[in-house]
């Protein structure tokens, strides 16, 4: 099944052009954007402020029902809470609201599964199924947007898949979200996380919007990061901290490493050492994630040690340190909890049987 435009996968200004090409005046396609990004509506009927021809045409054309949620929504919105969506073709993703003091955060799926194998991601578990496009990556935000009556502040590339191996889509739909007849999410709010695809960071960083760059670390020795994310061997650590460099010196925009610390792994005093030898030249801050449990064999350290290991680094490291206590780990939502596997059904309505 091929998978359908959408006009959800265009920026306002192409649903300008889009109604000009149309033969109507292009404010037709700025109110459209805004019926669909900014009220959300996914049924032309409703657009009342457009004439009727015209909503004949997005009926049509349009192809606005991308994504459905299966299951229900969250009662309590003080709390993490993951959403599956299946796609027009059957197969699902999962995006998690994750609330805090000051921000309400969408992490969104990039692709279905991934194809980067980490071995301690339950997400590789899955294969690579497809690529999402922009439409789709927009509608996740705009489902739960819709189905949490918060503003939503913050939207992070950190769910299913590798945002740099879906660069064109990852980037619209960033732009989708922060244009201002799009969700109007402020582009410092908006990040993308990377296992270290080198030459999209390179591409990243001469982009000429303020979208942030987190990269998931995870060890700083060659031989360790190898085993733990097979990317290392094409992308090696020295490759991937000098295009880190490069980001940062272009955009004056400090960079986010993640680390999941894994107990007997990668949270010895010689890896903090590392760390803080080979970070400390870079405009960066480090964030830990405890491991958060999947079927991998690796276990999340003890408490003692996660405050040692972190403790260890904040002394000495010359960039911030902070433990970020990924929320939502009873409900499989934390990081590297996402995985699902929906059993393949052609048609889009009826809901399908969840064996995951
Ligand atoms: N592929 C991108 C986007 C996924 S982000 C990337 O790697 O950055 C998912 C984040 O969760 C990554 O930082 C990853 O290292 C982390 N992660 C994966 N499995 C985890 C686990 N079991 N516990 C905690 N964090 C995990």
């Amino acid at each position: 099944m091929t998978i359908k435009h959408s006009l959800k996968d265009l920026l306002p200004e192409e649903m300008e052009t889009w109604a000009q090409s149309k033969g109507y005046p292009s404010y037709k396609g700025r109110q459209m954007a805004q019926w669909i990004f900014q009220k959300g509506e996914d049924n032309p009927d409703f657009m009342h402020t457009l004439p009727k021809t015209f909503r004949e045409l997005i009926h049509a054309e349009g192809n606005l029902h991308l994504t459905r949620l299966i299951g229900d929504g969250p009662n309590d919105f003080s709390r993490a809470f993951k959403f599956l969506f299946k796609l027009s073709d059957g197969k699902a993703v999962e995006s998690v609201y994750i609330p805090s003091k000051k921000r309400r955060t969408v992490c969104v799926s990039s692709q279905v599964g991934c194809p980067l194998n980490c071995t301690f991601c339950q997400t590789a578990r899955m294969g690579f199924q497809r690529n999402l496009t922009p439409g789709e990556i927009v509608d996740q935000v705009l489902h739960i947007r819709h189905l949490i009556p918060e503003t939503m502040t913050n939207v992070v590339f950190m769910g299913m898949g590798e945002p740099f191996l879906n660069f064109d889509a990852v980037i619209q739909a960033a732009r989708i979200l922060n244009h201002e007849s799009g969700l109007n999410i402020g582009a410092r709010h908006i990040t993308v996380s990377t296992a270290g695809i080198v030459p999209q960071i390179l591409a990243f960083a001469e982009l000429p919007y303020q979208f942030k760059l987190a990269v998931s670390l995870n060890a700083i020795r060659d031989d360790l990061r190898q085993t733990l994310m097979p990317i290392n061997r094409q992308y090696p650590l020295s490759a991937l901290l000098e295009a880190v460099k490069f980001y940062t010196r272009k955009t004056h925009r400090r960079v986010t490493f993640e680390y999941v610390m894994m107990r007997n792994v990668n949270i010895s005093q010689r890896d903090a050492d590392e760390l803080v030898a080979r970070l400390g030249e870079l405009d960066c801050k480090l964030n830990l994630i405890p491991f958060n449990m999947t079927e991998a064999p690796y276990e999340r350290p003890a408490e003692e040690e996660i405050q040692f290991f972190t403790d260890y680094l904040q002394q000495r490291a010359s960039f911030p340190v902070m433990i970020r206590w990924s929320d939502g780990a009873d409900k499989q939502a934390a990081c590297g909890q996402l995985y699902t596997q929906i059993k393949q059904k052609e048609t889009y309505d009826g809901y399908p049987e969840k064996i995951s």
